[in-house]
């Protein structure tokens, strides 16, 4: 039996479990598809908020503050970049720089550090390339830029190497509660018991809570659009551009990406289906907004367009706390924006002050935190290169021209925790099929590398997990 089982492997189940392995706790991670990062925390906008935004007193104020501060050294311990790039909320009228002050003041409330009001003649000094339409903006040097996707993978990675297991494809779909533990049973027919349940199922912890006997919140899916612009673009704007928020909404934001990408977007449509696809005028509303806000944007370097759905719920605050009807679950819903901001705050918050009414919290005195990051490579000299590649050969033989990586770093990627079992993971984990071609040219070979390290027949390696095989059979 485990002590504690956490469904959802996003950004704060992630987290949670990372949290979980300082304690001797014998704990396990459920997530319904074939890796970890497959919901919100795969396609989001990737900014540390400043915190600004959220109203004073709430949840999400809270955790945006002490989760951005926490940030810098927690990616590093994982080996994720992070950079703090800083943010503006730009004005274009003279009423949005009324909204501007109330940003400001709102922002000091909720304990943000050095927000500055910055004329115009500063705002096209710092970045040359918004709108000369702009009359003014709100810096925010604490904002930053961190991967969603390779903080979640890290951070399950790290938990896995500390004792933590890891089940995928382990949709939970009816949940039973015991004298002392709850049996947690998957589509398939699997089944675990675990002491106390922690969810943290995204969009669907709705689902979790009342498989578990709780009703008493409802969370909805509201659709985010995005465009993302080849690295050669990279220098396009140094900050995170966001509009002032109207009665409208927040607009769309332009900003680097960790990576070196651009990312324009995300638009806000409510779905019902909680769908993830791109559309059409959902796109061409992202071009509009980009080219509102910044002159010249160099479209012409698309190179892919994702869209993502945030898990908004009915209370309009994240619900982090014990289930008032069901003893022994911690429900971690409604986690939308700044949920990925918040995540390294709401799990020492629900480690430290939820999950220790359960246990003794005993330290486990063997965790390492520290991870070996996945771009390790990339990061060497030449002559450090060189050595690994007379000891591996698999390091000089590149696989993904236009990213340059190699045969070595996908096979790594395949037998590191979490494992990467499909072209997806790994081109989460390594960025190989992420540049200019999209895979066009690395993915067969991608797809023989996974087939020859697993030892599986070729037709069976998936693009993302159940059922989305690339190879129907043989033509000659
Ligand atoms: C468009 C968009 C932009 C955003 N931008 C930002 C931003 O810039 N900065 C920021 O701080 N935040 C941002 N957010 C919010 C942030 O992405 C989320 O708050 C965060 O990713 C939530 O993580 P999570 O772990 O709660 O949920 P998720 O990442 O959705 O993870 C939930 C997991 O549960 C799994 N699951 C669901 N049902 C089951 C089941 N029955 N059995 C087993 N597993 C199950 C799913 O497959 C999924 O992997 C954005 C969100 C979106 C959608």
């Amino acid at each position: 039996m485990f002590d504690v089982a956490v469904i959802g492997g996003g950004v704060i189940g992630a987290t949670i479990l990372r949290e979980l392995t300082k304690y001797r706790l014998n704990v396990c991670l459920l997530e319904k598809e074939a890796d970890v990062a497959m919901g919100q925390s795969r396609a989001n906008s990737g900014i540390v908020h400043a915190g600004f935004d959220a109203p004073v007193g709430s949840l999400k104020a809270t955790f945006n503050v002490l989760g951005n501060a926490m940030m810098e050294d927690y990616a590093r311990e994982l080996g994720v970049k992070f950079k703090r790039n800083g943010s503006l909320v730009v004005a274009f009228s003279e009423e949005e720089l009324k909204t501007l002050k109330e940003l400001k003041a709102r922002g000091e409330l909720n304990g943000v550090k050095k927000l500055r009001i910055i004329s115009k003649e500063e705002l096209f000094e710092i970045e040359p390339s918004v709108s000369k339409n702009a009359v003014g903006a709100l810096l925010a040097p604490t904002g930053g830029i961190v991967c969603p996707y390779k903080l979640t993978v890290a951070a399950v990675g790290n938990a896995m190497d500390n004792g933590a297991t890891l089940l995928t494809e382990f949709e939970v779909v009816k949940i039973n509660k015991g004298e002392n533990a709850f049996t947690i049973t998957a589509k398939d027919g699997k089944s675990i018991t675990a002491k106390i349940m922690i969810n943290c199922a995204g969009i669907y912890s709705e689902e979790i809570a009342k498989a578990a006997g709780d009703n008493s919140f409802t969370v909805g899916g509201r659709k985010g659009e995005y465009i993302l612009l080849d690295r050669e673009c990279g220098d396009f704007v140094k900050h995170t551009l966001f509009f002032t928020p109207t009665e409208k909404g927040k607009g769309i934001l332009v900003s680097p990406t960790v990576d070196g990408n651009i990312i324009l977007g995300p638009t806000a449509e409510q779905v019902s289906d909680k769908n993830v696809e791109t559309s059409v005028d959902g796109l061409k509303d992202v071009q509009e907004k980009a080219a509102k806000m910044c002159d010249k944007v160099p479209f012409g370097g698309t190179i892919t367009s994702f869209a993502g759905t945030r898990a908004y719920c009915n209370i309009h605050d994240f619900i982090i706390e014990e289930s008032k009807t069901v003893e022994g679950l911690i429900n971690c819903a409604g986690i939308e924006s700044p949920g990925l901001t918040s995540a390294p705050a709401i799990a020492k918050f629900v480690v430290e002050d939820l999950v220790s009414k359960f246990f003794e919290m005993v330290d486990n005195l063997d965790f390492d935190g520290q991870r070996k990051p996945d771009d390790f490579f990339n990061n060497l000299s030449v002559e450090e290169k060189n050595n690994i590649i007379k000891e591996n050969p698999a390091y000089g033989k590149i696989i993904c021209r236009c990213e340059r990586i190699t045969e070595g770093e996908i096979v790594r990627a395949i037998k590191t925790n979490p494992p990467a079992t499909n072209v997806d993971a790994i081109k989460r984990r390594t960025r190989s099929g992420m540049g200019r071609c999209q895979g066009g040219f690395c993915q067969p070979q991608v797809v023989e590398i996974i087939a020859r390290e697993l030892n599986i027949p070729i037709e069976q390696v998936t693009k993302s997990g159940k059922g989305s095989y690339l190879l129907r059979g043989k033509t000659k």
